[in-house]
């Protein structure tokens, strides 16, 4: 979104004036994993907003079924290695559109170059990908944020001298103000684009806090290409979080908009248990709507009329507005499919 430089992720541009990419990583080993429910999730992620996502490749018995995932097409899939080059190399032969190294673990320079050779032969980007707590060595008197920089700014060094550009760089931190102060300093110094993340930085609650407050001060620097929301929890949570830190910027406008009261003493209508039954489907809705859910007659008329479809209740009675007029009444056990029977009329 904010660097001149665009990578080149498959069909996902990074950088330049393209729209922050939202990513993910796959919670699981793949090796012994039936492929055909993770190509079926991916779909779910991607119609829920994900642009890209990374699996762990740690050993060349997921060659076979990284390779299924990536003849899939469902979105760009990324390689994530440490260690050993050889699987760098590998899931860029299966077909991957950008591996994440971190130079500094993968061992002598000419590994690197390797790499960087063979996902150049095949049009694959390279993320740099450093985390404060995998340093390659530490700065005497330097700032953590400074010694990711720098690091970054050297293997950076590298692959323009082996006139590779299809470069994204990533400088990671569990602490928000490393986080941010590291990618500011880099923003100032190259014009490569930046995955934004906050590592390990919880659960849904604590994640989404800390990264929309990391994210939204580069965001306002004009800083972040491509973002994840590390969540301990679901990566579907991540997506979700990720879109809605990326709506809060005013960054990505369209989807589902979820207006929900809280609950309150006065509820005649379960909107916390409803909103938890049908809050992921609603987010693979590929329509620019707004959908409330309230709790009651005092303001679920009233929300209704701002929303293109809502929904609130009296015990087993639910009451379905549509664009700002009660249009039926049905039964509880009916009440998604009459809530997605509706949004399919808009
Ligand atoms: S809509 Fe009703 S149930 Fe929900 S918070 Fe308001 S008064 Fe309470």
């Amino acid at each position: 979104m904010f660097s001149r430089k665009v990578a080149r992720v498959g069909n996902v541009l990074v950088g330049g004036d393209n729209p922050v990419a939202i990513q993910t990583m796959y919670d699981s080993q793949i090796a012994d994993c039936d492929t055909d429910q993770i190509i079926h999730r991916m779909k779910v992620l991607k119609a829920m907003g994900c642009d890209i996502i990374r699996f762990s490749y740690v050993s060349s018995r997921d060659r076979d079924n990284f390779r299924k995932i990536c003849e899939a097409r469902v979105m760009p899939v990324v390689a994530d290695i440490h260690f050993d080059y050889r699987m760098a190399l590998e899931a860029i032969e299966a077909g991957c559109s950008k591996v994440r190294i971190n130079p500094g673990n993968i061992g002598p320079k000419w590994k690197t170059e390797e790499v960087v050779r063979a996902a150049k032969d095949n049009d694959v980007a390279i993320r740099i990908g450093l985390n404060c707590g995998s340093l390659p060595r530490t700065g005497e008197g330097n700032s953590k944020a400074d010694v990711m920089v720098d690091s970054a700014l050297e293997y950076l060094s590298w692959f323009e001298g082996w006139n590779f550009d299809n470069t994204v760089v990533s400088l990671k931190s569990s602490d928000i103000q490393t986080t941010i102060d590291a990618n500011v300093k880099f923003a100032s110094q190259a014009d490569v684009p930046l995955h934004l993340g906050v590592t390990e930085a919880g659960g849904v609650i604590a994640s989404s806090i800390r990264s929309t407050y990391a994210f939204t001060r580069l965001f306002d620097k004009k800083i972040g290409d491509t973002m994840r929301v590390s969540i301990t929890g679901s990566i579907e949570d991540e997506i979700h979080a990720a879109v809605e830190i990326l709506r809060a910027a005013g960054l990505r406008k369209s989807g589902v908009r979820i207006v929900s009261c809280p609950r309150c003493g006065r509820h005649t209508f379960d909107s916390q248990g409803f909103l938890k039954q049908v809050e992921n489907r609603l987010l693979t809705v590929d329509k620019d709507i707004t959908v409330a859910i309230m709790g009651c007659q005092v303001n679920g008329p009233g929300e209704a009329k701002n929303a293109d479809v809502a929904i609130t209740g009296i015990g087993r009675k639910v009451f379905l507005y549509y664009q700002g007029q009660l249009y039926k009444d049905v039964e509880l056990e009916n009440a998604e499919e009459s809530l997605f029977e509706l949004i399919d009329r808009l």
